[in-house]
């Protein structure tokens, strides 16, 4: 059977990537969103999942989750191919198809729009080493369903936004919550900071872990070791589930290899988002030109621009254009 050849790969599954792809689909093209997280959304998802956004249009504020979740919402509804927990590390260029490299598969495509933000986000893991077996059911680096924190004894490590906010939503349901943060002081909204005071949550500070390993006497729950900043006291507290939200790090180091016309570190596209490769586009944070602002609004507009003139390369003879209502059939 002949592999599948994709119209657009977009690259990178944060608002930019997700709009773009379904406007694509709007356009009738064949897409595929690969994304290196096990979740779409990218920054507003990862980053700032409770923080409210005041300068989407149409939206007055909406929190990073909830902008997520309507954003997969609309993608949805035409649906596409969606690759996750696939990180792309290649590209080569061959008789007009590009052939896109991830750490699973490959995938083959007719043009690519990248939209990769600042870059694939890894999680500030824990420095020291411990069984992985805890990874399996009670250590996490991301909440992929909050459901798993219902009436469970919860340890939240972190201080900043992130940490913050899940320690506020997640106590709402979980059994009990700790948050533990090497300072007194959070790096976090004031406003949440003042909701964490008055909520039930537990606040370990100033505190480090030190380690963490299976209960010897409940092996379903796992034993958090903590430190006491500039002194030796050490305590340790069992929970059922540790959440670490030390942030992320981000590399846009791979830009280099692909040969692409850069400024600083940036992408260099013009007008109608091209980047100097055949049939490769880019949008959002990832790109600058004269003007640019790092705004989900400006990315939300940039994914239709790079669909277009995609679509307008591969298909001239489909080279119309209309507006959703003659394009969106239910
Ligand atoms: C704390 C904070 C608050 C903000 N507040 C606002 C605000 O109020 N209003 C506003 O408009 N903007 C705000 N922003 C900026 C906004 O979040 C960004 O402009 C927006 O997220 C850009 O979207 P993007 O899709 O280009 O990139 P991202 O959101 O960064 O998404 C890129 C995605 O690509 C993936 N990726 C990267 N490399 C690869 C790879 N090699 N293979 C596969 N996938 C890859 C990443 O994992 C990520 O999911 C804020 C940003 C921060 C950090």
């Amino acid at each position: 059977m002949n592999k599948k050849i994709y119209d657009i790969a977009i690259i990178g599954g944060g608002p930019a990537g997700i709009f773009a792809a379904y406007y694509a689909r709007m356009r009738k093209l064949d897409v595929a969103l690969i994304e290196s997280l096990p979740k779409l959304g990218g920054q507003p998802e990862t980053l700032y999942a409770q923080k409210e956004i005041f300068d989407v249009a149409a939206l007055p504020k909406v929190s990073g989750t909830d902008l997520t979740e309507s954003l997969v919402q609309q993608l949805d509804l035409l649906g596409c191919d969606k690759y996750l927990s696939t990180s792309v590390t290649n590209l080569e260029h061959d008789n007009d198809i590009w052939y896109i490299t991830t750490d699973g598969k490959s995938i083959d495509t007719k043009s690519i729009i990248i939209a990769i933000g600042n870059g694939a986000f890894k999680p500030r893991k824990l420095t020291f080493d411990y069984d992985p077996l805890l990874e399996e059911n009670n250590l996490s680096y991301f909440v992929n369903d909050v459901n798993d924190f219902l009436d469970k004894d919860i340890a939240i490590a972190g201080g900043g936004d992130s940490a913050v906010d899940w320690a506020i939503h997640l106590d709402k349901i979980a059994n009990s919550t700790s948050l533990i943060h090497r300072r007194n002081k959070y790096r976090a909204m004031e406003s949440s900071v003042t909701d964490l005071n008055d909520s039930n949550v537990t606040q370990l500070n100033p505190y480090i872990i030190k380690d963490v390993h299976f209960n010897q006497d409940d092996n379903s729950k796992v034993d958090v070791v903590l430190k006491m900043i500039r002194s030796d006291e050490l305590k340790t507290i069992t929970v059922d589930k540790l959440l670490i939200n030390y942030g992320f790090i981000s590399d846009s180091k791979i830009l280099h290899d692909w040969n692409l016309d850069l400024e600083g570190p940036f992408i260099k596209v013009d007008q109608e988002m091209e980047t100097n490769l055949p049939n490769v586009f880019a949008i959002g944070d990832i790109i600058t030109y004269p003007g640019k602002l790092q705004l989900i609004a400006t990315a939300f507009a940039e994914g239709p621009i790079a669909v277009t003139r995609a679509l307008r390369n591969l298909y001239p003879e489909r080279d119309y254009f209309a507006h959703s209502t003659s394009l969106f059939e239910q």
